[in-house]
């Protein structure tokens, strides 16, 4: 009975994941759908945590950056403004406009809470910053002129897996002491991340980066294979999860087709080779495993 339930799941989850190995027309219509149903997945996550932080702000902390609580209320309601819209039209052009108001909102506050002094705050920017840059991501995927650069996407992108590599680092310190492996591994595979980040600021070139991000997905295949092995529980897989979403959408960047530098000119045509034979969908991509009593062992849905 569960695993009839959990194959459907992972059916599911496999069609809703874009396949790197179809071609982009074949992929379209349910991509489209993919990319709607994550655009509204990200933004009641956004919803979730801007509350939690409003309530934290009234119940729990004793002082705070003044202005901090209007500055919270009004990105709530730029992101329900926007969230209606989506549930509500089909308008892409609205959409855009609600958008660009709710990410200044979204990005002053982020600022204003890494500004504090507080850790507490800053993590609160952590985990505000995470469902906005899937947002960005999601956009771009269901319009097709967004006005949000390649570039300005994978750098974003690069500083939140690198936020994400170091919470994970963090927290594999916390609760984890004595697997020395695993925390090597991660240790290893953040400090790739960080050179990654440096390396898109620098502007190199798409084929450079290309080349760079292998070090990263090497490092980072390591460091999943310690966490699948390992003995750790639910928080840190989902915390590692959150880094694997990134990490394959980065991927996914470098290695579509139609990306700046992936086209041969005209006079010279080179066939686009995948960088390496493993990778030939998201089935092979990296994957957080989690095992539950009396269903058994699965990847964490992408
Ligand atoms: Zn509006
Ligand atoms: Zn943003």
């Amino acid at each position: 009975m569960h695993r009839q339930i959990l194959a459907v799941v992972f059916l599911s989850f496999a069609v809703a994941v874009p396949t790197l190995a179809q071609p982009a027309g074949a992929r379209r219509g349910g991509d489209d759908a993919a990319a709607s149903r994550s655009l509204e997945r990200w933004l009641q996550q956004l919803e979730n945590e801007l509350e939690h932080l409003q309530e934290d702000l009234y119940f729990q902390r004793g002082s705070y950056p003044a202005g901090l609580r209007d500055q919270v209320e009004r990105a709530s309601q730029a992101v329900a403004h926007f969230h209606h819209e989506v549930r509500r039209s089909d308008d892409r052009e609205h959409w855009l406009r609600d958008f660009r108001e709710m990410d200044e909102r979204i990005h002053e506050l982020v600022e204003s809470l890494n500004r504090s002094s507080d850790p507490w705050l800053q993590r609160q920017a952590l985990r505000i910053s995470y469902p906005d840059e899937q947002i960005h991501y999601a956009l771009r995927r269901t319009i097709s002129n967004p006005r949000d650069g390649f570039r300005e996407v994978l750098a974003r992108h690069a500083r939140v897996l690198e936020n994400e590599a170091r919470n994970l680092e963090a927290l594999a310190e916390r609760v984890d002491r004595r697997d020395d492996r695993m925390r090597r591994e991660i240790r290893d595979f953040a400090d790739e991340a960080e050179d990654f980040r440096e390396e898109v600021e620098r502007d190199e070139d798409f084929d450079e980066l290309r080349e760079d991000f292998q070090e990263v997905d090497e490092k980072w295949h390591q460091a999943v294979d310690q966490i699948n092995r390992s003995a750790t529980g639910l928080y840190l897989r989902r915390t590692a999860q959150n880094v694997n979403r990134v990490h394959n959408q980065i991927f996914e960047m470098l290695n579509a087709s139609g990306i700046p530098g992936r086209t041969p000119p005209a006079d010279q045509p080179r066939p686009i080779t995948p960088p390496r034979d493993r990778y030939e969908g998201p089935r092979d991509r990296p994957g957080i495993e989690i095992e539950l009593p009396r269903i058994g062992r699965f990847r964490i849905p992408f």
